[in-house]
This record gives C-alpha cells, sequence and structure tokens, in this order.
C-alpha cells in the first residue's frame, strides 16, 4: 500500500514522465558541484582563490544566520511551504485545518521546523526521530558549501590489472579502488551520494557482483546477469583478438526516466567504465527531463574512448524505435526511485514497463526507502506479475547514497538514493512441442 502523505517533494521524480508538478523537486545534486561563490565576489573582477564560508569545525549554523546564501534561501524556502508538524498531527487528530507555517527554527538542528516554540516543545517525536539526522544534513550542506577544496571529489582513475576491486560495501569498493581522500564519514556521504549510480550500475554487471544467489539473486536473475558477463568476457578476450575486436558491441545500459543521475559530471561514470576496463559502454539517459535546457531534445558527450553519454529527452516507449532493436547479451536497464506505484505516475510507466518487459533484457529498479519500494513493487505485481520474473528480489543496495535528504514542505520526509534494489524481467515462455 502506498501511503498517502508521503508525496509531496519526492513526487517530482515519481512523475517523472507527465509535467512536473508545481513545486516539487527531485533531489538536487548541484550542491556538490557548486560551492556558493563568496558574496563579495560578485561586485569583484576576475577570480579569486575561493573564500572559506564556514570552518569545518564549525559547521552547525541554523539556517537563518548561515554565513551561506544558498542555506539561509533554503530555510526562507521551507518556511514558505512547509508546516508546523505538531500542527499537521493536531489538525489531522482533531480534524480542523489550522495548520500554520515553520516559522521556529529548533536549536538543535537549526531548521524550521514549527510554528512557535511551544509546539517545538510538544513534539518529542522531532527530537527523538529526526533532529540528529537534520542536524547532520544542516552540517553536510555547510561543509559542501564551505568554500574549502572538496579532496573528497578527487576521484582516482583507472584500476591497476593486478588489484581485483570488491564489491561488497562502499568501504572495500573505496579501499580497493583506492579512493585515499575519502577519510571521514561526511566525505562518505558526499561522495556516496553521486557515486552511487554509477558503482550500482557496476555492482550489477560486474563479476564479482555483490548480487548472487546467496543474496536475492534467482535463478533466472543468474541466467540474466551471465549472459551481460559474458559480453564483458568477450571485450577482455577482445583485447588479444583482432578478430573478436572487430565484432565487439558496446555494453548498452539504458537509465529511464533519468533526472538527477543524468545531471551529474559526466566524468562520475568513468567510474563505471574503470570497473568494466576492457568493455566499450554507451549510457543512454532517457526521460522528458534528462536534458536540463528547453531546447535541445538529444545529445552525446563522449567521456572517453570507451565511454560514451547519451541523452534522448522523450518517453522510453515513444523513443523506443532509436534503440531497437535489443539484446540481452548487451541492453540492461536501470530505474532509479521511479515511483512506478505511486498514484501520480503509475499509468505513465505502464506502457514503458509493458515495453521493457518486451525487450527480455535485465531491468533494475530502485527506492528511496522500504515504503518507496514496496509501494512500486506492489504495483508492479499488481499491473505485470504474470508477465514478469523476478531477477533479483527487493533488497537493500549496497551501494545506496550514505546521505539522507529531506523533503522542504515536509521535513518528516526523507529520502535515501537508491537505498533499495530489484529486478525484473519478461517472462520467457519455452518453446513447447506438441505432443
Ligand atoms: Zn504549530
Ligand atoms: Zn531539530
Amino acid at each position: 500500500m502506498c501511503a498517502g502523505g508521503r508525496a509531496l517533494l519526492w513526487a517530482g521524480r515519481r512523475a517523472g514522465w507527465g509535467a512536473m508538478p508545481r513545486g516539487r523537486r527531485s533531489i538536487s545534486l548541484l550542491s556538490l558541484f557548486t560551492p556558493s561563490p563568496p558574496e563579495s565576489a560578485a561586485h569583484g573582477a576576475g577570480r579569486r582563490a575561493p573564500q572559506v564560508l564556514v570552518r569545518p569545525d564549525d559547521l552547525f549554523h541554523p539556517l537563518s544566520k548561515s554565513p551561506v546564501k544558498e542555506m539561509r534561501e533554503k530555510g526562507l524556502l521551507i518556511q514558505a511551504n512547509g508546516s508546523c508538524a505538531t500542527c499537521v498531527d493536531e489538525t489531522a487528530a482533531t480534524g480542523q485545518a489550522a495548520t500554520r507555517a515553520a516559522e521556529f527554527e529548533c536549536p538543535d538542528c537549526g531548521y524550521p521546523t514549527h510554528c512557535s516554540e511551544e509546539h517545538w516543545a510538544r513534539d518529542t517525536g522531532h527530537r527523538k526521530e529526526l533532529c540528529g539526522f537534520l542536524r547532520e544534513a544542516n552540517e553536510d550542506e555547510h561543509d559542501l558549501r564551505s568554500g574549502r577544496t572538496l579532496r573528497e571529489f578527487e576521484f582516482p582513475s583507472a584500476q591497476l590489472a593486478e588489484v581485483v576491486v570488491n564489491l561488497s560495501s562502499w568501504d572495500t569498493f573505496l579501499y580497493t579502488r583506492s579512493f585515499t581522500n575519502v577519510t571521514s564519514s561526511r566525505a562518505m556521504r558526499h561522495v556516496s551520494k553521486v557515486l552511487t549510480y554509477p558503482v550500482t550500475i557496476g555492482a550489477a554487471l560486474h563479476q564479482f557482483s555483490p548480487f548472487n544467489l546467496k543474496t536475492g539473486l534467482t535463478l533466472e536473475g543468474l541466467k540474466s546477469l551471465t549472459a551481460l558477463r559474458t559480453t564483458v568476457k568477450e571485450h577482455e578476450m577482445a583485447r588479444s583478438d583482432k578478430e573478436l575486436a572487430m565484432q565487439q558491441m558496446p555494453l548498452r545500459v539504458f537509465v529511464l526516466g533519468a533526472r538527477a543521475e543524468a545531471m551529474l559530471p559526466p566524468h562520475l561514470y568513468l567510474q563505471l567504465a574503470y570497473l568494466l576496463p576492457n568493455s566499450p559502454i554507451h549510457i543512454y539517459f532517457v526521460g522528458p527531463e534528462c536534458i536540463p535546457t528547453a531546447e535541445e531534445t538529444r545529445s552525446t558527450i563522449v567521456v572517453s574512448s570507451r565511454l560514451a553519454l547519451k541523452y534522448h529527452k522523450s518517453f522510453f516507449h515513444d523513443a523506443i524505435w532509436h534503440f531497437a532493436p535489443f539484446d540481452p547479451f548487451t541492453d540492461i536497464f536501470f530505474l532509479f526511485s521511479p515511483g512506478i506505484g505511486h498514484p501520480e505516475a503509475r499509468a505513465g510507466w505502464q506502457p514503458t514497463v509493458e515495453k521493457l518487459l518486451e525487450t527480455k533484457c535485465a531491468v533494475f529498479a530502485t527506492g528511496f526507502h522500504e515504503r518507496d519500494m514496496s509501494c512500486d513493487v506492489d504495483a508492479l505485481t499488481e499491473d505485470f506479475g504474470d508477465k514478469m520474473d523476478w531477477l533479483l528480489k527487493p533488497r537493500e543496495n549496497p551501494f545506496a547514497s550514505q546521505k539522507r535528504d529531506f523533503g522542504i514542505r515536509n521535513l518528516r520526509e526523507w529520502a535515501i538514493s537508491n537505498w533499495g534494489i530489484y529486478a525484473i524481467r519478461g517472462k520467457r515462455y519455452e518453446v513447447q512441442s506438441k505432443s
């Protein structure tokens, strides 16, 4: 069952096929790559060394008093759009509409959470369950915009052939891939929020995938992933086999309903290429919002000799003839937190899922949290249960973002990018001989 009141901000992602409802946004990744310029720089000429606005040992600031302009603006946005949590509870309990704006800032997390100090004091749930996470988010956001050099985003390049990548968890991945600048849990949260996309894809395709028969992969799933890994193996053999090299087809990774993941700096996807060092990879971002500019409908970015990113601003089911035919040996689909079960998006996703199942290729999908994922899974089972096979049973994703994101309208609504993961494929009917 979908919970009724959870729509709000995250619905932007879910309603990816329709017009973007006003005031709804997806998880923003911009802050990671656009540190706030010092306010004085607007008046100065030329480029200056970034000024440190917030010291690493003094990251917490109430949003209204933040030295960072974007954080003050965020506070105002929450005040304008959010509601007092205690008022919301009381309105629900009494049925009377008396919900006031969140103008009082919690002194512990610095977010505008309630209409008054009295209502804040009454909300024990806030302090018990939410405040600590909001405080962490407050400090993380200030750190990203502090103006310091974000060394954790200096990523390692190609893997040494003799070092085997361990994909059991973030820790083993970062260690075996030599991410030497990720030295704190805060840095881990920053980095995992963006790497969750390429590394989740890599984890599915890699020969040492964490998704195996012991962790929820089904026999059908093993067949699908083995087909893809056969292609990866051929790419490896093609290095020393000219004939094979002439015939090799790239891996095609389709990311449907793409939004935040399509806005990442392209070089981040090199981390996927380094996991599959011999494979040519084409990543197709498909969806009405995968290209930010209004005019553009298609583009290609060649990131390296083996990696190209292609953007198609359209619905997959409308653009399918650009990509057909499909081959389960080279093609794989990813739907990052698609919200297939969300009431506003469900009908929009149906023709796409229909086509996806026809391709007989593996389709991986993720969810923001348990409720989000089960909502999607329930809808898929209801709408397509007899047409699909499970490849990977719903489970937590070892390469989920480590960061919690909060809704502007309702701070109780949080989301974690790619928290959970599962995979399906169109049913393959065995040919039966007539007796
Ligand atoms: Zn109130
Ligand atoms: Zn608080």
